[in-house]
């Protein structure tokens, strides 16, 4: 799929509707932690094209530099990926942010469809197994 960017000025109003929280241009997204690459290559980063990109600073630590991040929202706006060039050591750090830590709940109730549940926010989720 090709994404076509479109810049727009109420991507906070979208994020907002969709049950996403508002966060100030400079904070971090709820639920922010840093993967390892390993996590990176196996996440939904390579299944899914991205809902959203969005471009911040801010800083990862009280008082630190402000950093540049580049963010890719996936599940339409529930939760995405994030890439900072740590220019010193020559590498990429990858992140992970989310509108909810999920705790998953097997409620698959058909041999070929599995269904999975979030005991939280009860998001659901289905995929094609055919096993
Ligand atoms: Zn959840």
């Amino acid at each position: 799929m090709l994404l076509d960017l479109v810049h727009s000025t109420d991507v906070d109003g979208q994020l907002r509707q969709s049950g996403f929280p508002s966060v100030h241009p400079n904070a971090l997204p709820p639920n922010w932690k840093e993967i390892s690459e390993r996590e990176f290559t196996e996440s939904a980063f390579f299944i899914y094209s991205p809902s959203a990109v969005e471009f911040k600073q801010a800083q990862l630590i009280p008082n630190g530099p402000l950093e540049n991040i580049n963010m890719f929202y996936v599940y339409g706006y529930a939760e995405g990926f994030a890439m900072i060039a740590d220019r010193e050591a020559g590498r990429v750090r990858y992140f992970r942010f989310a509108e909810c830590e999920h705790d998953w709940q097997d409620i698959t109730t058909y041999q070929f469809l599995h269904t999975i549940r979030c005991r939280k926010c009860l998001e659901t989720r289905s995929f094609d197994t055919s096993d």
